[in-house]
């Protein structure tokens, strides 16, 4: 670039470089592109957990997957931190059951950023808890709050990640069935 317009493009926008002109030509567009001050997110991913991803075709790009335990829970085989927005998967978890335990974890992790969408479906999901006792029973430490609002609702969350791993299109209202196949493509393969 010539350096009378880059002169001319730094009074321009307010930065000032004194004798800029002056500089060999590779410190001016160096002083140019220079990189911004928000360093882009950055997310750890561990290889053993983006196999994973990979093979049930999961978009793992804005969520952290670390294969090790959960410091809080270290019995967990699995384990999903909204406050990190990270994935855990214990090293000693359940083989045959991989894929089945990371989509679950994995469908907490589409519930956090999706909120407005996933509590939009609060309903049926309540309908499903209320009619299946199983389920319901099955929850007995999720049963806070079961008049939750849209962000905090334990009971809710988890019949969410359970629904979509675990039961067929024709147990699960249409609305919920979508949503269950539009995030986990391989679902029907985990039972
Ligand atoms: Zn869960």
């Amino acid at each position: 670039m010539n350096l009378k317009l880059i002169t001319l493009l730094l009074v321009v926008t307010g930065t000032i470089i004194v004798g800029v002109s002056n500089l060999p030509e590779s410190t001016a567009t160096q002083l140019l592109s220079k990189p911004s001050l928000v360093a882009p997110i950055s997310y750890r991913h561990d290889s053993q957990l983006v196999e994973v991803m990979k093979r049930l075709d999961l978009d793992y790009s804005k969520v952290n997957l670390i294969y090790g335990q959960y410091p809080d829970y270290p019995d967990a085989q699995a384990y999903y931190s909204g406050e990190t927005n990270t994935m855990y998967l214990n090293p000693v978890h359940d083989y045959a059951d991989t894929d089945k335990i990371v989509s679950h974890e994995y469908m907490h992790h589409y519930q956090h950023d999706n909120y407005v969408e996933v509590g939009s479906l609060h309903p049926i999901l309540r309908r499903l808890y209320s009619n299946d006792t199983a389920l319901y029973e099955r929850m007995v430490s999720y049963r806070d709050g079961v008049n939750c609002p849209v962000k905090g609702c334990p009971i809710a969350h988890e019949t969410f990640a359970i629904a979509c791993t675990e039961l067929a299109d024709n147990s699960l209202e249409p609305k919920l069935a979508d949503v269950c196949n539009r995030v986990l493509p391989n679902r029907t393969a985990l039972f």
